[in-house]
């Protein structure tokens, strides 16, 4: 891939050339309706089109095809910013990565005349959620204005601000959710769901990818975009649920996460502020802010680690781009608002009514207006803040060590590479200690990868490789936990089962061990362990229906990154049975029982789309293990296979009070036994994920195999619990015969988001059932 400020001036992208002479087209000319109109959407063929013509008649706008999409379409970003702007670019450019990186700037005199000249740089990212619709029109309509009108307060903009616009941050799913709604327009199943991943491979998950980047669309948002320009506001366009508020901006509600730099936080609540008073000015009701979403994840923020302030923005949603009405009592609240009540932060509650595209378009459209405006009009203090962000990380924090290492010699390569890989992608600079050295007392050999904490995006390093406190937070003093808007861990060491210290006194000097350049940046390296390389593979099958989950789409992910065979088993193939001529192993990821065997009511979507196993279904899959097959199931889809061969196992948390019982994304240590062959390999303790989903088993029966154990006492190495004791020593994975065949139930989730690489050896392992060189453990006891 090839980005135009990393590649420096060999320009292998495509700027479209300027043409004076042709008028700026307006989108309802090219796309023959308004944008923002009922019911009317143009797909992302007709956008990208649109985009070029805008860039062949507008000298203020120039397209660049970051690289292609999952499924190989254009992934393309417009800079936006006034003829004069675009005429000296490069210049801007240099000044903004001076401003990003204070060890570049010589001094006060330097630094002054950077603040004078610099231009605020803006990323506006639309439509990652695409059946969130509103964002990607929006955006045509955003960019239409600013290519061509000579309104004073546009020109404002235009002169002070380079605007990054990345129109969709999943063409593919733009793309494929338009033409769903466009095909079944005025039939029974108008704005009915689309049945599949809007991105192919993690659906909604794809704005959970902003720290380990393993989709296409975020490498080329974070170099292609980030990375190349260090934007000082990131502004993500989403749409939320449709009975409350209208729309959210910051303040974002507790807790922050440490290591932001409290002039970010201080940044982002006044503009939020900002944007929501401009709305509120103009008339618009049920604005609210300081709600419903925390900023606590960087998997949500890269932004918050690179000098970035991050505004989300969530308007309400219509059916697709079908307006809907919402009578007044159904008008609902929300965490930190009640909408049917006037408090200060929803001051101008929505009382209900109609509500569709065109309304989301104009408050999206009037939200990115508010944020460029104030982009321009403070222009100097975003510059300056950011100078003073960077600086602030290029001089260390009192809270952070000097440096982190990481032995280049570990048992875990591959989460070596993945993690090295991770940091380098997000410019952190990470050195190969040049010399032996000792730090703390300990002795590390020449080629330690050393990550000094005096850098600008030392930040990302620190929350990533330390153990995350999450705070008990209650709903009120005593009372329920307060849900996190995503997940309370991400301690990149333990996910990916890697050494790394902080330390702090290093001998000799950190210069004297890290001079010269940092390393490049790593690629994946993904083994297949062996026994499952083409040709000696088990014959295996992904169970991949009409509801497909989103952990369905990331193990497709990492066994096609492995290279690992497999086929996608399909409800209606299933329910033909004889699965065990094709098939040894099937894999259920999480996955509700009744959505397995149910699927879409009849209705919901037209036939072909409609049920799922179904009783013949569930018939041949016990023939199929009967028959000497094995099912993995893990998660949810552990409790429709245990009860469909009667294993005598329960969920030991099934019925627990979230007061009493509450992990929501966190990392525990699990104890396996290391003879049985599904922990081939691994230690006896390991790092696992555990969230809402995950399942401990109490066992019935003591013909089933207890194959490893969440860990006695307190199990959480990162994150938040409450009742521990409720997991400690449980059965965390099983095994049993059933017939000629076995089910391997998994209670946590061995592929979390494609990080948590210290478990999946057992994911691998498991679809071996003949692999391990010892003979296999027959019944009679758990461990
Ligand atoms: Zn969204």
């Amino acid at each position: 891939m090839s980005y135009r400020f990393l590649m420096g001036p060999a320009l292998s992208f495509v700027t479209v050339s300027l043409l004076a002479a042709q008028s700026v087209p307006t989108p309802r000319s090219y796309f023959s309706f308004e944008i923002g109109a009922e019911r009317q959407m143009a797909n992302w063929t007709e956008l990208t089109s649109y985009y070029e013509k805008l860039a062949e008649t507008s000298q203020r706008v120039t397209v660049d095809t970051l690289g292609a999409t999952t499924m190989g379409r254009p992934f393309v970003m417009l800079t936006i910013t006034s003829e004069e702007n675009q005429a000296r670019i490069e210049e801007l450019h240099a000044i903004q990565m001076k401003l990003s990186d204070p060890r570049q700037v010589s001094g006060e005199e330097e630094l002054s005349r950077l603040l004078d000249t610099g231009r605020a740089v803006v990323l506006i990212t639309h439509a990652i959620h695409s059946t969130e619709v509103g964002g990607a029109q929006t955006a045509a309509r955003l960019a239409h204005r600013l290519a061509s009108s000579d309104d004073p307060k546009v020109r404002e903009i235009l002169d002070n601000v380079i605007l990054l616009d990345i129109p969709s941050l999943n063409p593919d799913g733009t793309e494929w959710v338009v033409d769903w709604y466009n095909q079944w327009l005025d039939t029974e199943y108008e704005a009915g769901p689309m049945p599949w991943l809007y991105h192919y491979y993690v659906g909604h998950d794809n704005n959970r990818d902003w720290y380990a980047f393993t989709q296409k669309e975020t490498q080329h948002t974070v170099l292609g975009a980030h990375n190349a320009w260090h934007p000082q506001i990131v502004h993500d366009i989403h749409q939320m649920g449709g009975n409350g508020a209208r729309i959210f901006f910051p303040p974002y509600i507790d807790p922050i996460e440490h290591n932001v730099d409290p002039g970010l936080v201080t940044a982002v609540n006044m503009l939020g502020t900002y944007m929501a008073a401009e709305l509120t000015a103009q008339g618009k009701d049920g604005v609210v802010v300081d709600a419903i979403y925390d900023g606590f994840t960087p998997a949500r923020a890269y932004q918050h680690y690179h000098g970035g302030a991050r505004i989300l923005s969530e308007t309400a949603s219509a059916r697709i781009a079908t307006t809907t009405t919402v009578p007044p009592e159904r008008v609902g609240g929300g965490r930190g608002y009640d909408a049917a009540v006037a408090s200060a932060n929803y001051p101008n509650p929505w009382r209900g009514g109609e509500w569709g595209l065109p309304d989301i378009v104009d408050y999206q459209d009037a939200g990115a207006m508010a944020l460029l405006t104030n982009a321009a009009k403070n222009r100097r203090y975003w510059l300056e803040n950011f100078y003073w962000v960077n600086e602030r990380a290029v001089n260390g924090w009192d809270e952070w060590p000097s440096a982190w290492v990481l032995p280049a010699d570990q048992e875990n390569p591959g989460g070596l590479a993945y993690v090295l890989r991770i940091l380098r992608m997000a410019d952190v600079e990470v050195h190969e200690a040049s010399r032996a050295f000792q730090a703390d007392g300990n002795g590390y050999a020449a080629g330690t990868y050393v990550i000094p904490m005096n850098q600008p995006y030392a930040s990302f390093a620190q929350t990533m490789l330390e153990v995350q406190h999450y705070p008990d937070l209650r709903e009120y003093p005593g009372g329920p936990p307060r849900r996190p808007y995503d997940v309370t861990a991400h301690t990149l060491p333990l996910l990916m089962n890697v050494e790394a210290m902080a330390v702090e006194h290093l001998q000799p000097g950190l210069d004297a061990i890290v001079g010269g350049d940092p390393i490049p940046t790593p690629d994946f390296e993904f083994d297949l362990p062996s026994g499952l390389e083409e040709g000696e593979a088990p014959r295996i099958a992904v169970y991949k229906s009409w509801q497909e989950p989103m952990e369905g789409g990331w193990t497709r992910w990492v066994f096609d990154q492995h290279g690992l065979q497999y086929d996608t088993l399909k409800d209606a193939r299933a329910r033909e049975g004889s699965l065990r001529r094709d098939y040894d192993v099937i894999v259920f990821q999480d996955q509700s029982p009744t959505s397995i065997s149910e699927g879409y009511a009849a209705g919901a979507l037209p036939d072909p789309y409609v049920g799922g196993l179904s009783e013949d279904g569930l018939r041949a899959l016990e023939a199929f293990v009967k028959d000497g097959g094995r099912i993995v199931a893990i998660e949810a889809a552990t409790d429709l296979v245990a009860d469909l061969f009667d294993i005598g196992v329960s969920n030991a948390v099934e019925r627990l009070e979230s007061l009493d019982f509450y992990v929501p994304g966190s990392i525990l240590e699990v104890r396996l036994d290391t003879e049985h062959p599904l922990n081939e390999g691994m230690d006896e303790s390991v790092s696992a994920w555990y969230w809402g989903s995950s399942r401990a088993f109490n066992i019935e029966d003591p013909d089933v195999r207890v194959t490893a154990r969440y860990s006695e006492g307190n199990p959480v190495r990162s994150g938040w619990i409450l009742g521990p004791e409720y997991l400690a020593g449980k059965a965390a994975v099983v095994e049993a015969s059933v017939g000629s065949g076995s089910v391997v139930l998994i209670g946590f989730q061995p592929n979390y988001r494609a990080q948590s690489m210290a478990t999946w050896p057992l994911l691998f392992n498991a679809m071996n059932p003949s692999g391990g060189e010892r003979p296999r453990t027959e019944a009679g006891g758990g461990s």
